[in-house]
Order: C-alpha cells, then structure tokens, then sequence
C-alpha cells in the first residue's frame, strides 16, 4: 500500500464515511482512517435509525443544505442499489409557540416548504396513537422519514472501497501534524502522509482538535425499544416519524417498527449528562430509561410494552448547538468537520460533498458560511 494520499480522513463514521465516498467518486486518492469497526457502535452513529426533516425549526439556514442532502441520499441509494431511507412523512406535537411546532412553521414559511398546521380535534382523531396535551397543535411535513445509519455507513465505505479508497477498521490516529506541503499522520499501526486532512472525529474532535479553541461537550444519550401490544399501529408505513415538545427543554421523538424484530423505538433530543468518550459506560441503567417509560405511558400508552432493547451513543455540542464545518484556523490544508450537536446525520450526504469540494478545490459553493469556526471567536 502506497503511505502518500491525496486526502487522508480520520474518523470514518457518519461524515467521514461520506467524505470517503465523495473523495473517492471524483477520482482522489484516500486513506481513511478509523479506530473501531465500520460500522461501529462507540461514536454517535448506531441504533439503526436517525430522523430527516425538512422544516428546520433549529434553523431555517440549514433547509438548503437539507434540500441538497435529500438529493443526494436518493442518489446514494440509486448507485449503491440499496434502500437507505424511508421518506415517512414527520408528526410533531406541541404548543404553538413551543421551539418545535413555531420553529419548524419558521422553516416552512422561510422556503416555501410543504406542510400541514393541525388543529389539538384534528390531530388527535388523525393519530389516534399519541394522547395529545390538551392545547397542543399538529404540524405534519410529507419532506420527513428516516436514514438507516449503519447501512448507510457501509454503503459508502464499500462504494469508496470499490473506486479504490483504502480504508482501514481498527488503526486510530494517535498524532497529526502539517506544514505548508503536506500532512503527517501517526497511527497505532504506521504513518503517512498527504496533500490534506479531513478530521471527522465525532465525540474523540476535542482530542485530536485541542487548538481550534471552541469548548466542545461530548454527552451521553440513551434510546430505548420497547414492544407494543398493538404492534401494527406504529409500523412503518403506518406511522411517520414523530417528535412531541418537551417542556424542560428539547423533544421526544422516535420512529415507526421498522421490521417483524424490530422494537418502536423512541429517545429524548436533549443534551444528556456530560461524559468521556474513553471511559463511557456502554450500557443504559434502568434509571436513565425512567424519563423515556414515563413519557411513553402518558403521551402514546398503546405502545407501553415490555422493553426489548436500550442503546447508549454521544452527542458532540457546540456552544451554539449548530455544527463546524470550515478549515482548519492554523493550517489551510486541514478541515474540519464537528460539533454535530445531536442533529448532524442527516446531512452527512451534502457535509460529505462540502468536505470534499474545501479538500479538492479549497472552497465550496455550498452554503455552509453560517457553519464557520469564525464565528466563536467572534
Ligand atoms: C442517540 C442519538 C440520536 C441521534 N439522532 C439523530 C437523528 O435522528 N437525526 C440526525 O440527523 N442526527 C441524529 N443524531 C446525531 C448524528 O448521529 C451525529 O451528528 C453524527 O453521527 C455525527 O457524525 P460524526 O461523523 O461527527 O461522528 P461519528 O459518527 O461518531 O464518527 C466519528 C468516528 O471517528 C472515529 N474516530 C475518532 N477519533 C479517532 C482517531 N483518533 N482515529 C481513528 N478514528 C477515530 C470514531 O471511532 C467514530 O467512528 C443522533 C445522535 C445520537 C447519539
């Protein structure tokens, strides 16, 4: 194996693995570099289903990436002939001021985005699943469903793989270093070098990005599955995506049954506890999982069954919860692409293509601006 690369890239979970894709079907020479299996279930990218939305109530700047990020996850599942998404439609419930239901009717209006404003009567004779708030509105959007995060992970390593991308599972980066002609990088097993790095390094950025000066939080969160008795209720194809207002802060949100042995899954979007993305428990204790149970019986009881399956994963927030996407402040020929903030997957398609245009060409023409690093020590 050659040891010089035109782009090296550290991390390939969900963004590195779509930069490698990216790098590799424009003909680049790529070497990515992962410490654990690809796929794996250590970083921010398991649990077999993460929600796309288009009426973006965290911000209305983000719909354009989202538009382009729908192309081309339906392209994605074109060229590597798997299904990769399932566009359910997306249900939200909350009061009409709340974050979610005003944000994302902000989205909507914002880019003339389909969507549907429900009335409290209307959305609880529409979804007899959900025991709605009194007070709480519906807002139904069709441009909603949900990504397969492990398939889609492979999907594009395999694809890189076959135009000739090395990627290599279980070698961590231990070292990088660059100069103005090229980038050095150490790894458990070798070292090598190339034109530029990409670091997509998910919850372990802060350790191999100490200088970039943003304090990033790494959080634990918890998932659940449960089994409910009336199964055929909330299958896919029956049931959207879902999320319902959370009063402390955040929502609930989950996903319909997505086979025969799957469970219905259902998670908090909220930053959790602090954690090290060393040392962290992998397992969820019975008490982290109270919230999600309690929840369920109040807002959706016919789906309060036994639990199947709990998984515990990471967020990676920033400051301002929106993510960094940018060069490197001290070296031109690094990029960086963290701080995912919980809500990162579903662009992994367009980041990917933006990570690959700052390498190859050193810009974009995509609207990432608002993502700068700047911006903080602004
Ligand atoms: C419970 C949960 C639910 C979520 N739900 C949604 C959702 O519904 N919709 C949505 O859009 N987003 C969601 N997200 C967020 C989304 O999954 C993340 O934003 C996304 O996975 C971040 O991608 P990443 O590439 O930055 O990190 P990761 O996917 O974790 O990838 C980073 C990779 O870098 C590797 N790495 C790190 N350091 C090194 C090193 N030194 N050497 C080699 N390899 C290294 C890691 O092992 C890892 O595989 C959710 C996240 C969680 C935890």
């Amino acid at each position: 194996m050659s040891k010089r690369f035109d782009v090296i890239v550290l991390g390939v979970g969900a963004m590195g693995a779509s930069a490698c894709y990216h790098l590799a079907s424009r003909g680049a020479a790529v070497l990515g570099l992962e410490q654990f299996d690809i796929p794996n279930d250590q970083g921010s990218a398991h649990g077999q289903s993460r929600a796309f939305r288009m009426c973006y109530f965290e911000h209305p700047d983000y719909v354009p990436l989202l538009r382009r990020s729908l192309e081309l996850w339906h392209q994605l599942e074109e060229i590597t002939e798997r299904k990769l998404l399932h566009m359910t439609g997306g249900i939200w419930f909350g009061p009409a001021d709340c974050e979610l239901i005003a944000g994302s009717r902000d989205a909507a209006v914002t880019h003339d985005l389909t969507h549907e404003w429900i009335e409290y009567d209307d959305a609880a004779k529409r979804y007899p699943q959900f025991t709605i708030p009194d007070g709480y509105v519906g807002f139904y959007e069709p441009q909603a469903g949900l990504l397969l995060p492990e398939r889609i992970i492979s999907a594009c390593a395999e694809h890189a793989a076959k135009r000739g991308a090395v990627l290599r599972a279980n070698e961590a980066v231990v070292k990088w270093e660059a100069d103005s002609k090229s980038v050095t990088i150490h790894t458990t097993q070798s070292e090598y070098e190339a034109d530029h790095l990409i670091v997509c390094a998910g919850p372990w950025s802060s350790r191999v990005l100490d200088e970039i000066g943003v304090e990033l939080s790494v959080t634990r969160q918890i998932a659940i599955w449960v089994q409910p008795p009336e199964a055929e209720l909330f299958a896919l194809g029956t049931l959207p995506i879902w999320a319902i207002d959370r009063p402390a802060g955040g929502m609930y949100y989950g996903f319909p049954i997505l086979s025969d042995k799957a469970g219905f899954k259902l998670s908090v979007h909220c930053p959790g506890p602090s954690t090290d993305p060393d040392a962290i428990d992998h397992v969820a204790q019975d008490d982290e999982m109270n919230e999600l149970r309690e929840m369920l019986g109040r807002f959706i009881p016919g789906a309060d069954g036994p639990l199947l399956e709990a998984s515990v994963c990471m967020y990676t927030n920033t400051p301002d919860a929106n993510f960094i996407i940018d060069h490197h402040p001290q070296h031109a020929n690094v990029t960086i692409a963290c701080g995912f903030s919980g809500h990162g997957f579903k662009f992994a398609s367009v980041i990917g293509e933006a990570l690959a245009d700052l390498a190859l060409d050193g810009r974009t023409e995509l609207p990432i601006g608002f993502l700068g690093v700047q911006r903080f020590a602004d």
